[in-house]
């Protein structure tokens, strides 16, 4: 009786020793600040809105930020010692501005101020080919305890710099704004550099592949809508392209209509990230390489309805007139009343019964023609209650 009440005295002795160690030692952290201060970047990703040739309403991305320094946003900082230890850690806001909290057992001999190409949420993170190395760049703080504010550090132009842009566009301006992709679209690695020539998405393993050629494009966007599709609902839309004997990949090309909708679903995104819904002269600008958008009719995602039956009766198995069908769904420019939120389409994928069956998410799997565009809007009004028939014709869908 006696031992076991001296126990829980010395026990509730510990624990009183412990506390008031917590709450009121200055020993436990010999070193601690705050490092405040301002990220900015070189902006160099082409595709951008020419204000001098282009009607950039909407646009959120102009000449007007071209080559210059532009905020940081939304980006993980790190504070770091000279050893790489994780000292504390913060994010940017949307003007590039951070106050980042740091502890340390005693004064490192240096205090570095870490931006390693990753997602304040830790969305998504730039690596090098390898997929394990990461960039990073930084710069020295003072070594001092308490605040101080070390002013604007700019970050040049590099082509994994362009990357990290693209993909936080990508998220925080367009796919982010789904409920869904809020909860799924988290661990993406991005990795830059690849020596093979254009982009991938390897869904299953959330990855996006740039390689050599796609530098300062915004094609890592369009990667993103593949792995934001995937998330959504897996199913089996890539059974190849090359629909009626046509040959060439691209935005204009004849294909499986599973297959140019699961593209268009991915070009999606490369157009909203990059304009707002009230846009008037959308565009998809995810090859240019140098320099401002094309003003190529094609690349247009209002006016470039096609003629339909006259001059191209298959232009609903094309990636623009299908990417041109879901903009229309979702945007607020069309002169219609049709006005859908994006978290409408991702649901609906994510609603989608298993099966193939019509209307179901592997539907048709084994003809090349897996689940395609009048499913899609069928279901889009049978899930979601989103009645799309009327651009779904406008935009040419109805000819096969
Ligand atoms: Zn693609």
């Amino acid at each position: 009786m006696n031992t076991n009440s001296s126990n829980i005295l010395k026990t509730i002795s510990a624990l009183g020793v412990g506390l008031a160690g917590m709450l009121f030692s200055t020993d436990a952290f010999a070193a601690s600040g705050n490092v405040r201060g301002y990220w900015t970047f070189t902006q160099q990703t082409a595709g951008y809105c020419d204000t001098g040739t282009m009607d950039c309403t909407g646009s959120r991305y102009t000449d007007a930020e071209f080559s210059s320094n532009e905020p940081l946003e939304n980006a993980r900082i790190e504070i770091r010692d000279a050893s790489f230890n994780l000292l504390g850690s913060c994010s940017t806001s949307t003007s590039g501005y951070y106050d980042c909290p740091w502890t340390a057992a005693s004064m490192p001999s240096e205090v570095r101020v870490y931006f390693r190409f990753e997602d304040k949420q830790q969305r998504f993170i730039v690596y090098q080919d390898d997929g394990s190395s990461r960039w990073y760049y930084y710069v020295n703080a003072s070594t001092v305890n308490g605040i101080q504010n070390i002013g604007t550090y700019n970050i040049p132009a590099y082509g994994f710099m362009s990357l990290y842009d693209v993909m936080q566009r990508s998220y925080y301006s367009f796919v982010g704004t789904s409920g869904l992709m809020q909860s799924r679209f988290t661990g993406i690695k991005v990795l830059y550099d690849h020596p093979d020539d254009g982009g991938w998405a390897d869904g299953p393993n959330k990855t996006i592949q740039m390689g050599w050629n796609r530098t300062n494009t915004i094609n890592a966007a369009h990667e993103a809508g593949h792995i934001a599709d995937y998330l959504a609902k897996p199913r089996d839309s890539h059974n190849g392209w090359s629909y009626n004997g046509n040959t060439g990949h691209s935005p204009t090309s004849l294909e499986y209509r599973g297959f140019a909708l699961s593209e268009a679903l991915a070009d999606l995104v490369a157009v909203g990230a990059y304009w707002s819904g009230a846009a008037t002269e959308p565009r998809l600008c995810m090859y240019n390489t140098t320099g401002p958008c094309t003003s190529n009719a094609d690349s247009h995602m209002e006016v470039a309805n096609g003629s339909c039956s006259t001059s191209n009766a298959n232009n609903s198995r094309t990636r623009v007139a299908t990417t041109r069908y879901l903009w229309d769904v979702i945007d607020s420019n069309d002169g219609e009343t049709l006005d859908a939120v994006i978290y409408d389409i991702y649901e609906m994928i994510d609603d989608l019964p298993a099966g193939t069956g019509w209307g179901q998410a592997d539907s048709a799997s084994g003809n090349t023609e897996s689940f395609h565009q009048y499913e899609f809007e069928s279901q889009l009004d049978a899930l979601r209650s989103v009645d799309s028939l009327s651009v779904y014709y406008k935009n040419c869908m109805g000819y096969f």
